[in-house]
């Protein structure tokens, strides 16, 4: 359920409602914006009568919400959350772009690769230091010495950090990275998900290889439930018959979420599509319909990437992939 209040309501009035909710055994979140205050509610609303509700001076509206999320749903929180990854905003305007390798094979390929998606304008690294493959045969990732050589390569470049998490007990081991992804498959990991809650990292939360964005979004009601509202969702597409692409990019989620959801969105072209040529017009496309940040990859020798190597960029064509990116901001 959610209240709207009036903006003539007092600071006190807002306080004795807020705590005569939490007396009816009810979980608040208050979200005070420019023009208004919403009130959500969490919990047993049935025993609240709306109509009394509405008779009160102090609000405006009072609605059911019937949506299974709240702390994400747009209605509880009307306005855009902001999220500040280690000093770079996305959300509400605020646009990033995180380049990097899919997995940090070495401490001259990660800082090469830093250093050239900064020059060419990205804003964070991105690079996979515990990767979830397919095959167990396949290179697992460089683990704890891949988060270091990410922080060398932060503090060589100055680019914050997105890196992935696969196991809850690794958390301590990411206290220096500025944000936490939690890839596809792990997307219904709930312990990770719960755990991550407890934290007060920002949390790129991957969309599930067959999910849908109700589950998404139940996914990241996981993380905010236990208190973490730094939550940025991402479309990296989704299984369909479809063979050509390695998955099927779903760009209408982008502005879907955005209607259903105040947390920001990122595209990821490059999981979505698993085809280098793809990454230009895909990228394109996606910051026309609204991302808030683009996750893409990029490796200085594509061919000899550990992971990922067909769907991954050269600087160069990273560079250009970036000059397309700016026009389409340009425009918007
Ligand atoms: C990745 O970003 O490296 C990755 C494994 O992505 P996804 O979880 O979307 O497959
Ligand atoms: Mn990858």
């Amino acid at each position: 359920m959610i209240a709207v209040l009036k903006n003539t309501a007092t600071k006190e009035q807002i306080d004795n409602l807020v705590g005569w909710f939490e007396d009816q055994g009810l979980k608040v979140n208050e979200s005070k914006g420019d023009y208004c205050t919403v009130i959500g509610l969490i919990g047993d609303t049935t025993k609240i009568d709306i109509e009394m509700l509405q008779g009160l001076d102090i609000i405006d509206s009072v609605t059911r919400v019937s949506e299974p999320f709240k702390k994400a749903n747009r209605k509880f929180h009307p306005e855009d959350t902001v999220i500040d990854c280690g000093g770079v905003l996305i959300g509400g305007g605020n646009f990033a772009v995180m380049a990097g390798p899919c997995s940090v094979e070495s401490r001259e390929q990660i800082i090469e690769t830093a250093k050239a998606v900064k020059d060419a304008g990205a804003t964070m690294l991105r690079g996979g230091a515990f990767k979830p493959r397919t095959s167990p045969y396949d290179f697992q990732g460089l683990k704890e010495k891949g988060i270091e050589l990410l922080l060398e390569a932060k503090a060589v470049t100055g680019l914050p950090i997105v890196t992935e998490i696969m196991n809850e007990e690794h958390i301590p081991l990411f206290a220096d990275i500025d944000v936490i992804q939690v890839g596809a498959r792990n997307m219904q990991n709930f312990e990770l998900l719960k755990a991550l809650g407890k934290t007060n990292k920002p949390i790129l939360l991957k969309r599930g290889l067959s999910a849908t964005m109700k589950e998404l979004l139940m996914s990241a009601e996981y993380i905010m439930s236990e208190g973490n509202e730094n939550v940025i969702l991402c479309e990296r597409g989704i299984r369909t018959y479809e063979t050509y692409t390695r998955n099927t990019f779903d760009l209408s989620a982008i502005p879907m979420l955005h209607e259903l959801t105040h947390l920001p969105v990122v595209a990821d072209p490059s999981h979505a599509t698993g085809r280098r040529s793809l990454i230009r017009p895909m990228s394109m496309a996606a910051t026309a319909c609204g991302a808030d940040a683009l996750e893409i990859e990029v490796h200085p020798n594509p061919s000899k990437a550990f992971s990922d190597g067909a769907q991954s960029l050269t600087p160069d064509m990273f560079k250009e992939v970036m000059e397309q990116i700016n026009k389409v901001r340009g425009i918007l």
